[in-house]
């Protein structure tokens, strides 16, 4: 195709679908430009984006602050491995980690090999720490799990369609019901070789299950009475998305060294990804304190990108984005209004039967069977009214507008959604 002819949607669809591998099933919308809450298709439609790649754009698209960190880090100097230090690193790790509150981070990219990195640590502790014989060590997780893709991590998932064919599966591995107290009790007190429990505050893929009030504190207390880690997962829940700086800092909306509050849980190792960078960049990190982190020694783990100048000069501008502009508190307030406003329309209605969520991690549930497709059908609509949405596990549609997002956009988002179903009304 000439260089001076403009790519169409058509265009687009058609060179993924021929030349890129079939692992994801998008929307058929082609985007090019974001700013804030809005992105724009080649065809240059505005919509509301409602998904935030997933909870990573928390900060909105292309923020300037971080656009700006990554430009004037890209022109100095990108990447010099962990062999050499660099001038960007150290800063970067004193910042998270004050701004989280552990002694230590290990820097990677990907949320996957963050989450991977806290399994190998929390083996590795269990070893040589807790003194569970080699080999031997369960790490306890949750049905309905979602933490990546790796071999290892699709080894204790329940989707079938994440896990099938992709055996042999790794093992040491428990899992238990989600949100279940005494699951989690029978589970920890079975053996002496339980070394952690890797969970997430709030499940956002399986369709933002958000456990009972006190589910975490308790969980935390079960870890802490039998010497085994607690382990949260806030890849897609951290970073001010449920209305607080992380999903297991429960009602605190201060964002940065908080006050530890009576529902505040601190995790022996935190897992974060995603909107660490905004969206801009990859960047993912594992924090825990020097108890747990100095089981790790030279050569035993790393990452050639792990870390590098770029992804500290984005993470720390992401970071400060999210404390300057009071990302927590907004997604708390507006968050409020939008359960309050789709629960008014719901009683009423027969196409949705339930709103539910934490912040602006928010889920509909459609009235229609898991493997019907009315939920696609629900965003297909919403995407020819301006908003951007995707189903999740069938008839489950997640609302995770950028969290830059102001109230009157907010309603006009809540009219087009409640416009958007009452079309589906039976
Ligand atoms: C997205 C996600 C991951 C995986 O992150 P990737 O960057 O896609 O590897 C892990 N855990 C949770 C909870 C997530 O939402």
């Amino acid at each position: 195709m000439s260089v001076l002819e403009k790519l169409t949607s058509a265009d687009a669809i058609t060179l993924e679908d021929k030349y890129g591998a079939h692992n994801y099933h998008p929307l058929p919308v082609v985007l090019n430009r974001g700013d804030g809450v809005y992105v724009w298709d080649v065809e240059g439609k505005k919509y509301y984006d409602f998904l935030s790649a997933y909870s990573a754009v928390n900060q909105g698209h292309c923020h300037p602050k971080i656009v700006g960190a990554m430009i004037e880090q890209a022109q100095t100097l990108t990447l010099t491995s962990r062999a050499f230090y660099n001038d960007k690193l150290g800063v970067y790790e004193e910042y998270i980690t004050k701004y989280f509150g552990f002694d230590k981070v290990l820097p990677m990219n990907t949320g996957a090999e963050a989450v991977e990195t806290a399994l190998k640590i929390c083996r590795k502790w269990a070893y040589e720490k807790k003194g569970i014989p080699e080999n031997e060590a369960q790490i306890i997780v949750c049905d309905g799990n979602f933490h990546g893709r790796t071999t290892t991590i699709i080894s204790f998932s329940n989707d079938e369609n994440a896990r099938k064919n992709f055996g042999p599966y790794t093992a040491g591995f428990i899992k238990i019901a989600y949100d279940d107290l005494d699951a989690l009790e029978k589970a920890i007190t079975s053996s002496k070789n339980i070394a952690g429990f890797l969970v997430e505050p709030i499940q956002g893929e399986a369709g933002v299950y958000v456990p009972s009030e006190d589910y975490l504190a308790k969980a935390k207390a079960l870890c802490e009475a039998n010497n085994v880690l607690f382990i949260a997962d806030e890849v897609q829940t951290g970073i001010a998305r449920t209305g607080s700086l992380l999903a297991v800092c429960g009602n605190c909306t201060c964002e940065n060294q908080c006050e530890k509050q009576s529902s505040y849980v601190t995790p022996d190792i935190l897992i974060l990804g995603k909107a660490v960078s905004g969206g801009v960049y990859p960047v993912s990190a594992v924090l825990a304190n020097n108890t747990i982190m100095n089981v790790i020694k030279p050569g035993q783990h790393g990452s050639t990108f792990g870390g590098n100048p770029v992804a500290a000069a984005v993470a720390m501008a992401a970071l400060d984005v999210v404390s300057e502009e009071h990302l927590a508190q907004n997604a708390r307030r507006l968050g409020k209004i939008f359960r309050a406003e789709l629960a008014k329309y719901i009683e009423t209605s027969n196409v949705a039967t339930l709103v539910r969520g934490k912040g602006l991690l928010n889920a509909v549930v459609i009235n229609d069977t898991e493997d019907s497709d009315t939920a696609w059908n629900i965003c297909m609509k919403l995407a020819e009214n301006g908003l951007l949405a995707k189903p999740t596990h069938g008839n489950i549609i997640r609302f995770a507008p950028p969290l830059v997002m102001n109230e009157v956009q907010l309603l006009d988002c809540v009219a087009i959604i409640i416009n958007t179903l009452k079309q589906f009304e039976k």
